[in-house]
């Protein structure tokens, strides 16, 4: 094995593992001080892809620059789900849906009585703040100078524009800035898409500065696991085209998302005793809690024949207006996230027509969870991932809601010129089939979080005040996989958040 060391020196002040959102922007803050030495690893590919250029690349992705997998098969939906993330600098921002979206406050404001207090919403706004910029918003609570450019699209796709509208015709609120956190009801996005161009987090915040002298990124770099020597992280081991190297560093910052960042606890014997033990993984701290709490949103979609062709827009993204909502009187905050897609989303209750348009519904607070498990101790083989999807009633309750306002905005006179007729489930009633629907239709969206999630009780695996992995020194996490909950919205702008707050904590 080759070693990075130096006469027995630590080289890195930092290795930060994973080159993804978080990883991205830690890298890039750390190494804005000349006296600290950065590496940043990443298992994916250094350069951009035109497919991740283009709003609509998701369509035609290299698997090389995903980590593909599926679930185990979900109790809730009786099928497995398909477990999408970003393997290429900027990570799963490289490959995302665009949107740039805080979460409710009300949600954050949950957090600090999880157990972490000082991250409530006031307490991250700083942090949203100093990642974004963006030129139309209300200036007290949004950004203006950051590295990602955010805004709405400049010329929203007529049927975006009918939902807008129908939402509003249907009695919902009109938001002027849904992406602020500040309030709920239907408005415009913004979007990671300056000029009709991706911005990834390797865009706004690595590639700038790849020639800092203190700044080394090595892609195409799978690290295997964590070197640890009587509770201290001193590294890693990882390999680049087949061959095995190791690094050593006075800190190691994992940020290899929320499944990703969990497998790797595990494997470095990190995680819950007994099934480590299950796979012959000696134990260096039973953290219970690794790869438990694993959170995401699930998503289903009515989907409408229409009536005319649907404009093809190569410069907008699919989707770009949002609806964010109380499922109903019960609900203590915004749990209902409600959206117009310009396509046919596919459907697992049936055919979905040639040219349509599909409204999107996904339960924002959802009550189940999963686990992200290890399938054997071999760091090739891909982790057993089980969101939980439906797994608690109490989330298909608000995903009848959902289908219930998604029809009601489909309805509305202003999707008059385009609808042709409900294809998915079916303009019939579909009466006790409602549940059977959502069921079938129900899949993910990819927003994982949770699995080494901040706290001090004993699920908990990383200290709130300083993102310290519990019982180790030298190693924190700092990703999507912190949150205690997962935030009202697609969980992006939160994970830019968090890791500018990381790199202030570690400094
Ligand atoms: C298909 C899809 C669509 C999405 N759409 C949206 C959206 O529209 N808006 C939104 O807000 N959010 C969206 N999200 C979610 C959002 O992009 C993520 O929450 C966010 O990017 C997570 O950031 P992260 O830093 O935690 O992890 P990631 O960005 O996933 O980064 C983890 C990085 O670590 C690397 N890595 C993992 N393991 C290793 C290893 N062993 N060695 C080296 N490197 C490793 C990975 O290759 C990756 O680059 C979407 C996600 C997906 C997958």
């Amino acid at each position: 094995m080759g070693s990075g060391d130096m006469m027995g020196q630590s080289p890195y002040d930092y290795v930060v593992v994973g080159a993804g959102t978080a990883g991205c922007v830690i890298a890039s803050r750390l190494s804005e001080r000349r006296d600290v030495r950065v590496l940043l690893l990443e298992a994916g590919a250094r350069d951009a892809t035109a497919a991740m250029a283009s709003p609509w690349g998701f369509l035609g992705f290299d698997p090389s620059s995903l980590w593909l997998g599926v679930s185990a098969v979900q109790a809730g939906t009786g099928r497995v789900a398909d477990v999408l993330r970003g393997k290429a600098l900027g990570g799963s921002s490289s490959i995302n849906g665009l949107y740039h979206l805080r979460g409710h406050r009300s949600g954050y404001d949950e957090w600090p009585g999880l157990g972490v207090p000082g991250w409530g919403f006031d307490d991250l706004l700083p942090y949203f703040r100093r990642s974004e910029s963006t030129r139309s918003r209300d200036g007290s609570t949004r950004g203006a100078d950051g590295p990602v450019l955010v805004a709405p699209v400049p010329e929203p796709h007529p049927l975006a524009t009918a939902g807008v509208e129908a939402a509003v015709h249907a009695g919902f609120t009109r938001a002027d800035d849904i992406t602020g956190g500040l309030e709920t009801g239907f408005g415009w996005s913004d979007m990671n898409l300056p000029g009709g161009v991706r911005q990834s987090a390797s865009d706004a915040y690595i590639r700038p500065f790849l020639d800092r002298p203190n700044l080394d990124v090595v892609t195409e770099a799978t690290v295997q696991r964590l070197r640890l020597i009587a509770g201290r992280c001193t590294g890693v081991e990882y390999s680049v085209g087949g061959e095995h190297l190791s690094v050593g560093s006075a800190e190691v910052v994992l940020t290899a998302g929320a499944i990703g960042s969990a497998h790797l606890l595990m494997l470095s014997g990190i995680g819950p005793a007994r099934h480590l033990g299950e796979h012959g993984i000696d134990i260096v701290a039973d953290l219970p809690g690794v790869g438990s709490h694993l959170q995401d949103h699930p998503m289903a979609g009515v989907v409408y024949e229409a009536s005319r062709p649907v404009p093809f827009l190569p410069a907008n993204p699919p989707a770009e207006m949002m609806g964010l909502l109380y499922s109903g009187p019960a609900a203590t905050r915004p749990d209902l996230q409600v959206y117009v897609v310009a396509a046919p989303l596919p459907s697992a209750w049936g055919q979905v027509p040639a040219s349509g348009y599909s409204i999107a519904f996904s339960a924002m607070a959802p009550h189940s969870s999963g686990t992200v498990r290890l399938a054997d101790a071999d760091p090739a083989s891909a982790p057993v991932v089980d969101p939980g999807y439906l797994r608690d009633d109490r989330d298909l309750e608000v995903m009848r809601k959902g289908l219930a306002v998604a029809r009601r905005i489909g309805e509305a006179d202003a999707f008059a010129d385009w609808r042709k007729q409900e294809a998915v489930p079916g303009s019939g009633a579909i009466g006790e089939s409602v549940d059977e629907f959502i069921r079938r239709a129900t899949g993910p969206y990819f927003h994982f979080t949770g699995t080494c999630r901040m706290g001090t009780d004993a699920d908990a695996v990383v200290d709130p005040a300083n993102l310290r992995v519990h019982g180790i020194a030298g190693l924190r996490v700092a990703d999507a996989s912190v949150m205690p909950f997962i935030p009202s919205a697609n969980t992006n702008a939160t994970v830019y958040a968090i890791a500018e707050r990381a790199a202030e904590l570690l400094g």
